[in-house]
């Protein structure tokens, strides 16, 4: 399976209750996290950066757990399946930008 396309990680957010924050990589800011015209709240502001900064471990966390039984799941699964696993590779595929 290639590398993933996106900045490596450990992402952590820069948190500071304002209007504005970013999202940093061990290279630099990958990410501004902003309120536009009060929305959304500065509280949320913090928690979709730390969100977006939790992502490259989300990442490898279903990788984990689907990565080596990937093809055989998509292979006994029928598409649309709503089972965890077919979820879990959909939400993975989003992430590569192979699905939307
Ligand atoms: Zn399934």
């Amino acid at each position: 399976m290639a590398d993933p396309k996106f900045t490596k990680g450990p992402w952590r957010p820069l948190l500071n209750g304002a209007e504005d924050t970013s999202v940093a990589s061990p290279g630099g800011i990958i990410a501004d996290v902003r309120c536009i015209d009060d929305y959304p709240s500065h509280e949320q502001v913090d928690a979709n950066a730390t969100l977006i900064a939790a992502s490259p471990t989300l990442y490898e966390a279903l990788q984990r757990i689907c990565g080596d039984f990937r093809g055989t799941i998509k292979a006994n699964h029928k598409p649309g399946c709503d089972c965890n696993y077919c979820f879990a590779i959909a939400a993975l595929e989003r992430a590569e930008g192979s699905s939307s």
